[in-house]
């Protein structure tokens, strides 16, 4: 018996203006069918309308919201997206029902607005991309990448140059790509952006509708919803990259102590001493960053604060060095990664007076290394003992006495760049573990960088 598909939803186009609005046309109409949608050549078997504006000149403008008018008269269910969508409050004046309004080139945000003004009808038999999209990374764990581009000027540094200032995505849109990715079975979102906490800055942090609720384009918002997500049969770990201590992270530290998200905060710290992080013009530079860990670990004691650390920026000395060692002893970070400075094309840096030597880098990177293999094996230590939840990445094979071993991560190990916790004898009350598992794990031994441990079943995770 020949199997039905359900029907696709349909979707009618306008598109005015000049051939870069037509590619753009284009390109929308080539995703939403990719997406499953089908196209409908008049208004009336259109399920929602697409009016693809010119908002070149006062005469065309004209023509545009005499466009959208007609679709709205015809249809009812109208989208506007091109260049007269950066004047979404001019065409809200006048049609109150459109349903949404996006700029030039915003593809993503215009054909998400399609999403939700009509969703499209998952079909296994006929999709190319399974619900959640195509990953590189495995299905457990994805990364949520909220902004493009930075507004910061650090001297060492050439992104800003590559790929502009800060531009943020509709928070919105975030969300519902996330929501995806869970219901496509990632158990751990790893929030990235080259600047996490400024994330909303350049939209000033505007609202949006999420479910029921406004939520602000904002890191703190993002966490919060990001940590509705999970459920306590189904957890999600949320973790946050590339978070630069300004004072609204303190907002985040209560979600952590409350688990709605990983008690784990990436902070690009690259340097202690003032007069290095000046010379680095580094944001977020401030002296009274040792008390705010205090205080945030008070708040949440399990958080574990990941870093990493340029030795031998030009100008850096002895004493510079030696306070980074110092603050380091302070800090007791969980997790550090450092690297020795290399001048890259294009960077204010490379001008600077006073270049290290390259010995000079060596035996300082040597140094930094030592002290913080210390600290982590320190760390690590005092968690010897003590029962921890931990994802599972990877589940071996059974030896021959039938014992099978998986590497998993605790909450303090982002992938690829932290530790494990490698796991012996999981047979035993978790016969079924698959990767992406949250399990509770008892651990036994520590080494510089690892845990080693073996599950409890049926322990809260
Ligand atoms: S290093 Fe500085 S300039 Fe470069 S992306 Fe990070 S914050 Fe922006």
């Amino acid at each position: 018996m020949a199997t039905k598909f359900p029907p696709a939803p349909k979707v009618g186009m306008v598109s005015l203006g000049c051939p870069k609005a037509l590619v753009d046309s284009e390109r929308i109409l080539t995703k939403l069918r990719s997406d499953g949608y089908q196209m409908s050549p008049d208004y009336a078997g259109a399920d929602v309308v697409l009016v693809n504006t010119c908002g070149f000149l006062d005469s065309a403008k004209e023509e545009s919201l005499e466009a959208i008018g007609e679709a709205i008269a015809e249809n009812g269910r109208v989208i506007v997206t091109g260049c007269m969508g950066n004047e979404a409050e001019l065409i809200r004046q006048r049609f109150p029902q459109v349903l949404a309004v996006t700029g030039a080139h915003q593809y993503e945000d215009v054909v998400n607005a399609v999403h939700e003004a009509s969703p499209p009808v998952p079909n296994a038999f006929v999709d190319l991309v399974p619900e959640g999209g195509l990953k590189l990374t495995p299905r457990h764990y994805s990364y949520l990448k909220i902004s493009e581009g930075c507004n910061h000027r650090c001297a060492f540094c050439i992104i800003p140059s590559l790929r502009g200032d800060l531009v943020s995505r509709r928070i919105d849109a975030v969300l519902r790509e996330a929501e995806k990715l869970v219901q496509a079975g990632t158990r751990e979102l790893l929030v990235i952006s080259q600047d996490t906490s400024a994330y909303g800055v350049d939209v000033r942090h505007e609202e949006r509708q999420w479910k029921d609720h406004a939520v602000r384009t904002h890191m703190t918002d993002l966490a919060r919803e990001l940590g509705n997500l999970g459920t306590p049969e189904n957890p999600v770990w949320v973790r946050l990259h590339y978070v630069y201590p300004y004072p609204h992270v303190d907002q985040v530290i209560p979600l952590m102590a409350e688990g709605k998200i990983t008690p784990y905060l990436d902070i690009p710290f690259q340097h202690a001493s003032p007069k290095v992080l000046s010379a680095m013009k580094r944001p977020a530079n401030e002296a009274k960053v040792l008390e705010r860990i205090r205080n945030w670990r008070e708040i949440c004691p399990d958080i574990a604060i990941r870093s990493s650390f340029v030795v031998g920026f030009p100008g850096e000395t002895e004493e510079d060095f030696r306070y980074l060692l110092d603050w380091l002893d302070e800090a007791q970070l969980d997790r550090v990664g450092a690297f020795r400075f290399e001048p890259v094309e294009g960077a204010a840096a490379n001008a600077l007076p006073d270049p290290v030597p390259e010995e000079v880098k060596e035996e300082r990177y040597q140094r930094i290394m030592e002290k913080t293999a210390a600290i982590s094996a320190a760390k690590l230590q005092a968690k010897t003992g003590r029962t921890l939840p931990v994802i599972i990445d990877e589940v071996g094979e059974a030896d021959e006495d039938g014992s099978i071993g998986a590497t998993a991560r605790s909450q303090a190990d982002a992938p690829e760049i932290d530790g494990n916790v490698f796991l012996r004898d999981v047979q035993q009350g978790y016969p079924a573990l698959k990767p992406g598992d949250i399990i509770a794990v008892a651990i036994e031994d520590a080494d510089e960088h690892d845990l080693y441990g073996v599950p409890v079943p049926n322990q809260p995770r």
